[in-house]
């Protein structure tokens, strides 16, 4: 556990969350502020920066999507969006690999 990664504080419990869907390799909550009727993000509960850094463990990237889609079947999701920022310039503000999966209103692409 990194000790200053709020996502780490998270998924031990440390800082409340409201979760949604846990499995070995995740864990998933309630965004704090919701961009969709369904915004949720799911994280490893091992610390990985961000999707570079997981993809270097074949294993923990496969189990991130795994839970994605673990996810999606506990929520009866067959419609949504799963969004991976990596970096501050693209919106990355939490430096623990996290997946955005977002549902339930209208979605253009290309995003904006
Ligand atoms: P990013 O901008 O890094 O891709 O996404 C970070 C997300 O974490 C944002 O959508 C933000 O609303 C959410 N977030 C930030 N702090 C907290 C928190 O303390 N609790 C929860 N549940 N979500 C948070
Ligand atoms: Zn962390």
């Amino acid at each position: 556990m990194a000790t200053d990664c709020l996502f780490c504080k998270i998924v031990a419990g440390e800082v409340p969350s409201t979760e949604v869907y846990s499995d070995e390799h995740t864990y998933a909550f309630q965004d704090v502020n919701p961009q969709a009727p369904t915004h949720v993000l799911i994280v490893p509960r091992e610390h990985y920066a961000d999707v570079v850094d997981l993809g270097r463990d074949a294993g923990a990237a496969a189990g991130l999507i795994a839970g994605i889609g673990g996810l999606a079947e506990k929520l009866g999701l067959e419609h949504f969006r799963t969004v991976l920022n990596t970096g501050s310039e693209v919106g990355q503000s939490v430096f623990h690999v996290h997946a955005h999966v977002l549902a339930g209103r209208p979605m253009g692409w290309p995003p904006g």
